[in-house]
């Protein structure tokens, strides 16, 4: 125990560090105890084996190595100095070193006979190069042999810059550390993993990613504390979700009743794909078993979830149990309303429709329906997770795009019934698999990977704004045939005065171009009552109008088979998973449907690829996979909020594999020792409890 409290020991005990490079430590790099500090990884190692030469550096280059001797020191600056210079020479020419601070320190420092070996980054300024602060050692004491050469480089800050804690600042902390004889580092993981996986032992692995002896063991100890980091994260995912299905009680559907053959043999009026008669058996499966369903259903835009989360209500409704469907938007929520409670009128299921903008006299009839059990399946947004929403007995419950809501809303839902509902998610941003384990790691995952039958892929088009008058006589073309046309504008927060007005400005000159009587324009956006937005909407689902302008208010879900081009305004400012979206509520009926890319001719280098991957593919999964990539895990919708992707060594873009791995032996002891009771566990609990449950006791978890 003793070694625990060592590494426990606040960050400001440690010798070189004190209370006010400690409070740095702690407020800008987050190191609260020495533990932080060991796990305070380098972001990457530079090469000190290369020596350059003068003449070998330019502008723009990465950190570079230089050995030779110092002169001309200057001091520059107005009354007081703000800038001290001096001349770093070679036998192939000589460059500028500058400094902004310590030149007390540094007046004296430099013999001109002395040959010194700097380390810095070149920059360019007014034409000549330059390295600022540079890492100065006098030669003979720097072996260039000595080691790997791998410099491990810390991210540290302006503020613990100011007070030399800089990389190699930090380095030499961690050196301070490792050398402390109370120091001992444990293994934490279990001897059959080490050995199995040839992994490197913690202690040579913690050593060698903050000094690294060679390139191989650097190698192995990132492996190493890759796999850690991953196999710690999945299995605290598996042991919530094992005590969740253990604890949560679930109600039991063990029959298929009338409802939902009446639905599907005489409603249905397509053929199920395969994908989807695989995840309805999966659902069934699970309500049969007496435990709480929690289940994710990732499939892709217009891959047909909709119905599958109706039979699954109807199962519900079959059992003696009311059903609720949660949708984001209140377009959503109506249309979900209308197609739903259309195809249950012949079969007597009663659908009720719940908004913010449901009028209070019809508000109250519901409210009453549900308690006493007359309205079996309740449709409508956040509205329903109201405390005043009662039902008779909830027994499943559906949220559409998941992604929209927190899962604080979620839980919400769990307890409106004594028992709590079994849980469908659905969500059609493409998340890759290795987010997917992550970020939903606590969930079971269904996934419809296939599209109903007879439909073409969308043709996805770039156009310059330039070219607008040809798009508008493809528009013309197309709604000659019979289509409908959507159009869209962006809408960010923060510029939306603006972008409010260049969706005006569109829909004018929409107007303009295609002229009643010939014509219809549908407008919607966020800023119209609800009402208003409702009619123009309508209008357009009813045909009246074959084009409808209108934000991204209609990403969400919407379901129009007819209309079949989808014209994207400044295309450039949208994100991937939002371009690939809104192009899905196209492609949805027998014909031949197009995306048209709108944007300037100055595009910047990301969104160009954005751009060329949608023209490229319509493959939600390589859509995400590269968006993982253009933007890194943190911004994808959805995740944000979960923090379980701050990770200090591991990138879920980059290791799947180990992820894999790492995955796969979380399962198989979460499986044989959930509670990790066996010996051999004992070093992995201890380090579980430190990670996950910090001052909570173990028993009140388990
Ligand atoms: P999403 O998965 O994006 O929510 P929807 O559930 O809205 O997709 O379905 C898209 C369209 O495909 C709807 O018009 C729906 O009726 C239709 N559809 C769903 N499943 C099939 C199928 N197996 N065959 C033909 N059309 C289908
Ligand atoms: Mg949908």
């Amino acid at each position: 125990m003793a070694n625990n409290d060592f590494l426990k020991t606040s960050i400001e005990y440690l010798k070189g560090v004190g209370p006010e490079r400690g409070n740095l430590l702690r407020g800008e790099l987050n190191i609260n105890t020495l533990d932080d500090l060991l796990s305070y990884y380098p972001y990457r190692y530079i090469d000190r084996s290369k020596i350059y030469k003068v003449n070998e550096i330019k502008p723009g280059m990465a950190y570079v190595q230089l050995s030779g001797y110092i002169s001309d020191i200057k001091f520059h600056g107005h009354k007081r100095t703000t800038r001290m210079t001096a001349r770093f020479y070679d036998e192939t020419g000589s460059v500028e070193l500058v400094w902004f601070r310590g030149f007390k320190w540094l007046k004296n420092a430099f013999k001109a006979s002395v040959r010194y070996i700097i380390f810095g980054k070149p920059s360019e300024y007014g034409n000549k190069i330059n390295i600022a602060h540079p890492e100065i050692e006098s030669s003979d004491k720097v072996s260039i042999t000595q080691g790997s050469g791998m410099k491990p480089m810390y991210s540290s800050s302006e503020k613990l810059k100011n007070k030399w804690l800089d990389s190699k600042g930090i380095n030499k902390l961690i050196k301070t550390l490792l050398d402390d004889s109370r120091l001992k580092i444990e293994e934490c993981l279990p001897a059959n993993i080490i050995s199995d996986l040839k992994l490197l032992n913690k202690h040579d692995a913690i050593v060698n990613i903050h000094f690294p002896k060679n390139h191989r063991l650097l190698g192995r100890a990132i492996a190493r504390l890759k796999f850690e980091e991953l196999f710690f994260i999945q299995l605290n995912l598996l042991r919530l979700k094992k005590l969740r299905t253990e604890k949560a009680r679930g109600i039991i559907y063990d029959k298929v009743g009338d409802f939902f053959n009446q639905y599907y043999y005489n409603v249905l009026n397509f053929d199920l794909t395969n994908a989807q008669k695989k995840v309805i058996r999966e659902i069934r499966q699970d309500v049969k078993t007496g435990k709480q369903m929690n289940r994710l259903l990732h499939g892709d835009v217009g891959s047909g979830k909709t119905v599958v989360a109706l039979m699954s209500m109807l199962l519900a409704v079959d059992n003696g149990y009311q059903a609720c469907l949660m949708a984001p938007t209140e377009i959503l929520s109506q249309q979900h309303y209308v197609t739903i409670s259309k195809s249950l009128k012949d079969i007597g299921v009663n659908v009720g429709l719940l908004t913010g903008s449901t009028k209070s006299s019809d508000r109250a009839g519901i409210l009453k329906d549900l308690v006493n059990g007359e309205l079996h399946l309740l449709i409508g947004t956040h509205a329903l997770i109201e405390e005043v929403v009662k039902f008779k007995n909830l027994g499943f419950v559906v949220i559409d795009e998941q992604h929209r809501f927190g899962v604080a809303q979620r839980a919400k839902l769990w307890y409106k019934n004594q028992i709590s509902p079994h849980v469908l998610v659905m969500t059609a941003t493409p998340i890759p698999r290795t987010l997917a384990m992550t970020v939903y790691g606590d969930l079971d995952i269904s996934v419809i990977d296939e599209l109903p039958g007879g439909r073409k892929p969308v043709k996805t088009i770039h156009k310059y704004d330039l070219n607008r008058l040809k798009v508008f006589g493809f528009i013309r073309d197309q709604i000659k045939k019979g289509r409908q046309i959507y159009i869209v504008y962006p809408l960010i927060e923060e510029s939306k005065k603006l972008d409010l007005k260049d969706l005006k400005d569109g829909y004018e000159s929409i107007v303009r171009a295609f002229p009643l009587p010939d014509y219809g324009v549908s407008i919607v956006h966020g800023q119209m009552k609800s009402a208003d937005k409702n009619y123009e909407m309508m209008r357009f689902i009813r045909g009246d109008t074959q084009i409808l302008v209108s934000t991204t208010v209609i990403e969400v879900g919407v379901d129009i088979p007819n209309a079949s081009v989808m014209i994207i305004e400044n295309a450039e400012r949208f994100g991937l998973s939002q371009l690939h979206q809104l192009r899905g509520r196209v492609g949805r009926g027998a014909e031949q449907s197009y995306c048209i890319l709108m944007t300037g001719v100055k595009l910047s280098n990301e969104a160009r690829q954005r751009v060329e991957t949608m023209v490229k593919t319509n493959d939600g999964f390589k859509i995400a996979e590269t968006d993982l990539k253009l933007r890194g895990p943190g911004d994808i919708e959805g995740t944000k909020q979960s923090g379980i992707l701050e990770m200090k060594i591991a990138d879920i873009t980059k290791d799947e594999k180990i992820l894999k791995v790492a995955r796969d032996y979380a399962v198989k002891i979460t499986e044989q020792d959930p509670m990790l009771e066996k010996q051999c566990h004992q070093k992995l609990r201890k380090k579980y409890e430190e990670l996950y449950l910090e001052k909570k006791s173990w028993s009140k978890i388990s």
